[in-house]
């Protein structure tokens, strides 16, 4: 029997953040600022190395205006120098070049800033996402970004039928989560750490209410499927030893990395 591989090592990597009115990421609610990381996650295994999601553009570090035009300002960009996907990568002895792969959750412009840096990985994304992304309407075009779609363009996609999830090495270890609605090719993320399981939402909730109400965001692309998806993230929830991991809320990103950016099953044990 071919020996299982593992996961050697997670980190949430340092995240520049955006501020928005509640409305935005909870329908029904609104009339408070909410400051979101736009976070990064790197994932060591034995088969290299394999991000999930790659946030703003490098680019836009210490000058977001610059890189992002009137969206720095409408979303209260805030990227510190640190907070370079590139950067960080070096600080911890990889290069651009040792990401083998990369899964985007979703096409939005604070997911997709860094594809820049990998031309050569192999990709991961869900079907129709950039098809989606290509043909927005006037009502989300703003969530796109020309740039990190051609980057997008030189990546050799593998591209995820919606509802099929996807057991990456057939060993269980990291698993492709199929959650439309937010987009049409919106993707979790599952790892297994030793004896706990890790969830990564993407975009498929933005804050826990999200999930613990079954309710949406106002630019959802599809509230039927977004509603399916965020039950299919409750039921996963009430698994044994799970850890699921709201990607943009700020409670979950401080209680999580509570024990600083490299995440371990020991470091996710509820305390
Ligand atoms: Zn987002």
């Amino acid at each position: 029997m071919p020996k299982s591989k593992t996961i050697r090592r997670v980190w949430a990597l340092d995240a520049p953040t955006i501020t928005v009115d509640k409305s935005i990421l909870l329908v029904g609610s609104g009339g408070e600022n909410v400051t979101v990381p736009a976070p990064s996650f790197l994932i060591e295994h034995d088969e290299g190395l394999l991000l999930f999601d790659s946030g703003l553009a490098s680019e836009a570090a210490g000058d977001p205006a610059g890189a992002y035009g009137p969206l720095a300002a409408m979303f209260e960009m805030h990227f510190p120098e640190a907070c370079r996907l590139d950067r960080q990568l070096e600080a911890l002895g990889f290069s651009t070049a040792d990401v083998k792969r990369v899964v985007l959750s979703h096409a939005h412009f604070d997911h997709t800033g860094g594809l820049q840096h990998f031309p050569h990985a192999e990709g991961f994304i869900g079907a129709g996402e950039l098809r989606y992304a290509r043909n927005a309407d006037s009502h989300t075009a703003a969530f796109f970004r020309n740039q990190d779609l051609e980057a997008a363009a030189r990546i050799q996609w593998n591209e995820l039928p919606a509802g099929y999830d996807h057991d990456m090495f057939a060993d269980g270890s990291v698993t492709l989560l199929s959650l439309p609605g937010h987009t049409p090719g919106a993707l979790g993320l599952q790892l297994r750490l030793e004896d706990r399981t890790l969830i990564l939402t993407g975009d498929a909730a933005h804050v826990r209410e999200n999930i613990d109400n079954t309710v949406g965001m106002p630019f959802d692309a599809d509230i039927v499927n977004k509603l399916d998806s965020l039950r299919k993230l409750k039921l996963l929830k009430t698994r044994p030893g799970t850890t699921v991991w709201v990607n943009h809320d700020p409670q979950d990103w401080e209680k999580l990395r509570s024990a600083g950016k490299e995440i371990t099953a020991a470091s996710l044990q509820p305390a």
